[in-house]
């Protein structure tokens, strides 16, 4: 017989993170034994190559309350936590990073707001301690420009730390869509929100997962499966182009009518056609991020696949691999 639900679940999604999983474990569980005994801890292993495993298992042994989702591949961070949430079964759940930059000592303040009635209470972080200037330019820059054009606003500042009440991850769970974006669909969900502030710690151990190159994709994924503006943007663009062509050839006309016409503008010539060879090419391109985002969605794949679990103590059984709908 399976336990009834617990009143707390911790998703963890961890990559390649053998160094710091004994100090996350060391740190939170205090914490969590002081909000509640009928917590339980998920962690996702999202492909790792290292003894990441070895030292999830370690700790599942020694404590039944924890358990480990293996995938059965690296699929990525926002995947890995959405398997964390299928398999969590907690009243509330908080997702959480492993490497305590995320201060566990937040979670009593997440869960003190859900108790007051919100269904998802996120961590909003006042600085950014160990992260670049660059890191911090660009990520302010992607939220003003994302903010700019999607259809619901995005907090910045917000990460993936934050509570989900059952009824927050439930609606979040009838969203399968491949391409996920989870900031967006956090948002998209609606329900009572609520913040509350913290401060970022720097890494305990390891290195960020996360290089310019992952996080430049992650913000065209961010763009695309939030708006579609950018769609559009390529008609807005080709309307004003066209209305000041029209413009600029009644001043052609009107210059050959009254001075003549001496053959000239062979450089503003080649101009024009580069740059609107180059708009065209981006519009393309841009219409090609869109096309091949619908092309993965109609395959209809499964979003991750179980290779091991190690079940915690409330842990529903593997569960059935999501059915297209
Ligand atoms: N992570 C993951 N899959 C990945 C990359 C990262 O599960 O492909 C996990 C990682 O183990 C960590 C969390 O996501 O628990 C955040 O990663 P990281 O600290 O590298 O990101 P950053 O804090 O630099 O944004
Ligand atoms: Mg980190």
């Amino acid at each position: 017989m399976r336990a009834s639900p617990p009143v707390l679940s911790l998703v963890v999604p961890v990559f390649n993170e053998e160094g710091v999983i004994d100090a996350f474990c060391a740190r939170v569980i205090p914490t969590l034994e002081q909000i509640t005994p009928e917590w339980e801890i998920v962690f996702v292993n999202d492909g790792s190559r290292d003894g990441t495993v070895a030292a999830v298992a370690r700790q599942h042994h020694a404590e039944p309350r924890i358990a480990l989702v293996s995938l059965s591949r690296n699929f990525g961070k926002e995947i890995a936590m959405t398997a964390g949430l299928d398999a969590a079964r907690g009243q509330a759940v908080v997702i959480i990073d492993v490497d305590l930059q995320d201060p566990p000592e937040v979670i009593p303040d997440l869960v003190a707001k859900w108790r007051e009635g919100n269904d998802v209470v996120f961590a909003r972080r006042l600085e950014r301690e160990g992260e670049t200037f660059l890191k911090r330019l660009t990520a302010y820059g992607f939220y003003r420009a994302l903010n700019a054009i999607a259809d619901r606003p995005i907090p910045p500042d917000v990460g993936d730390f934050r509570l989900l009440s059952r009824r927050a991850v439930d609606a979040l769970l009838r969203l399968r869509e491949r391409h996920r974006f989870m900031k967006g669909l956090y948002s998209w969900i609606g329900f009572r929100e609520a913040e509350v502030p913290y401060v970022r710690a720097p890494r305990a151990a390891g290195t960020s997962k996360f290089n310019y190159w992952r996080l430049w994709n992650f913000s065209i994924e961010g763009f695309t499966s939030f708006s579609i503006r950018p769609l559009q943007m390529a008609s807005y663009f080709g309307f004003a182009i066209a209305v000041l062509s029209v413009i600029y050839g009644s001043f052609m006309v009107m210059r050959t009518l009254l001075y003549g016409n001496p053959v000239a503008g062979y450089p503003s010539l080649l101009v024009v056609v580069l740059f609107l060879g180059g708009v065209q090419l981006i519009s393309l391109g841009v219409i090609g991020e869109y096309l091949g985002r619908v092309f993965n969605e109609t395959k209809q794949r499964p979003l991750y696949l179980v290779a091991d679990l190690l079940p915690s103590r409330y842990t529903a059984p593997p569960p059935a691999p999501p059915q297209p709908d």
